[in-house]
């Protein structure tokens, strides 16, 4: 059974590249029929940030990734916060202690401190390897009375993970296929603190067994402890999940990877939604917050590192759990762009009925003292040139409130001598005009004729009358949205 978990620890709010794992775990599992759990990793103490569990699960209901299992929704290996599961921990750590892989480590920060030293002496880089580990106390080097002893004098202690010596590890991922890795690279690690919490890599491991992870997909920051976590499966005698690591979200110009700051550097948001750090009270823009569509997002999200067949681009969430590939993932960083972010909520505004923009758009904090029938025909005339909802607005401004000012460039191209007679009399004939767009543009059409001028000569000053500047919509959805009084009044307003 495919079971696959996003673990993020609580240290901030979720950022594009986690919620870009969270959906590549939901699609995997969701593909293989399997189940998607959420698990908070919250040992480190010193790194937990208030508010955080709440934000990442906030942020995943937007997204649309709902868990199978949750802190929020429990599930039969409860509870998902690691800070509740310490008992759990502490049976393990006997266990894992009875083996060879890891031992009792004594040894305060002022004896590494000089070993330390040493080493910087010489101008080599420290390593807590076996060399380290021989000359300092703990249960390798200590004879079993004498770690008694201090255990019972209440010695703190960390326990650590006995890295074997010069031994080659064949590291297997899904994306990127096979590596190696010389254990005397790799240093002992700590797996239980001081304080009797194991630290990430030991819980890590212990919960992905517990909780019957088939498949860990996570980013390839995690990539450097895959040779230690392979070794903590074999020495708990576990089997071990299989292994897929992200490849990174890029700065726009491609170099270098996407930072939380460079949301501010290059003007988008870097977080689902807005984020209220609350050391500083600074708040940092969501993309929900800031006009995107949920599934315009993640559809984006989705394709960052990822490419479905034939390269189609637009895909609702259940047809990119329909066609998510796991080796389809890129093994190159994926770059990110702000034009592509906003082409794919264009996109989706499209795809969206007038009815659910309406709905959008009165839940929105816009100003819209306007009956819906109206912001209905309005939504219909604008959506196509939005790429946020507020668009419709801001760029039909003009079906809202008259203009106060007249474009220059426009009224000098529009406007000459005859026009104010012009438009004075075609206001009078709109008295008796029926105000539907059909029927306005015959008898602007008819007006024309009859004056033996142009189209262009009525419709380009009417245009400037209404709207203010020479854009907007046809002329006579124009006229009959803002109605018959609105209209002659401003054409009135205009002549005058
Ligand atoms: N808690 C880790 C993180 O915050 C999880 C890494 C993993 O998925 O193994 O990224």
């Amino acid at each position: 059974k495919v079971r696959v978990r996003f673990a993020p620890s609580p240290t901030g709010p979720l950022h594009l590249g986690g919620v870009r794992t969270a959906l590549y775990d939901y699609l995997f599992a969701k593909n293989q029929g399997g189940e998607f759990v959420l698990r908070i990793e919250d040992t480190d103490t010193a790194r937990y940030v208030e508010g955080a569990e709440e934000y990442i699960e906030e942020a995943l209901e937007w997204c649309g990734i709902i868990p199978d299992e949750s802190p929020k929704k429990g599930g039969k290996f409860a509870p998902y916060r690691q800070s509740e599961r310490r008992d759990i921990y502490d049976r393990y750590t006997d266990q894992i202690l009875k083996t060879d892989y890891a031992y009792i480590a004594f040894d305060t920060a002022e004896e590494l401190d000089i070993i330390r030293a040493e080493y910087e002496a010489k101008g080599d880089v420290f390593s807590y390897d076996n060399k380290t580990r021989n000359r300092l106390k703990n249960s390798l080097t200590l004879s079993e009375e004498e770690v008694q002893k201090l255990l019972d004098e209440k010695t703190p202690y960390v326990v650590r993970f006995k890295m074997p010596i010069d031994r080659t590890l064949n590291l297997v991922d899904i994306i990127r296929g096979n590596s190696s890795v010389n254990t005397n690279t790799l240093d002992d690690k700590v797996l239980v603190k001081n304080d009797g919490m194991p630290t990430y890599h030991f819980a890590n491991i212990i919960d992905d067994h517990e909780m019957e992870i088939s498949h860990v997909i996570r980013g390839e920051e995690w990539l450097p402890s895959l040779g230690l976590h392979t070794l903590l499966y074999e020495a708990m005698a576990w089997e071990a999940p299989e292994f897929a690591h992200l490849s990174l979200i890029l700065k726009p110009e491609g170099k270098g990877k996407l930072s939380k700051r460079d949301g501010d550097k290059f003007g988008f948001p870097v977080f689902p939604l807005n984020f209220t750090d609350p050391a500083t009270g600074n708040v940092s823009k969501g993309y929900r917050e800031s006009g995107y569509l949920p599934e315009a997002f993640i559809n984006m999200v989705a394709l960052l590192g990822w490419s479905p067949a034939d390269d189609k681009e637009i895909l609702p969430l259940e047809n990119m759990v329909k066609e998510f590939d796991l080796h389809k993932v890129h093994k190159a960083g994926a770059r990110f762009s702000k034009e592509k972010s906003e082409w794919f909520n264009h996109q989706y505004i499209q795809l969206k009925s007038d009815e659910e923009l309406l709905q959008i758009l009165k839940n929105s904090d816009l100003n819209l003292n306007i009956e819906d029938e109206k912001l209905l025909k309005i939504i219909h005339l604008m959506k196509e040139r939005a790429t946020f909802p507020k668009d419709i607005y801001e760029n039909g401004k003009f079906f809202f409130e008259a203009p106060t000012s007249y474009d220059e460039k426009a009224s000098k191209k529009a406007w000459n001598d005859e026009t104010s007679t012009i438009l004075g009399e075609f206001a009078t004939t709109l008295e008796n005009t029926e105000f539907i767009s059909e029927t306005l543009k015959q008898a602007i059409h008819d007006f024309a004729e009859n004056k033996g001028l142009g189209m262009g000569k009525v419709m380009m000053p009417l245009r400037l009358a209404l709207v203010g500047e020479l854009k907007g919509p046809d002329v006579p959805d124009i006229l009959e949205i803002i109605g018959k009084q609105e209209s002659i009044a401003r054409i009135n307003n205009a002549v005058n």
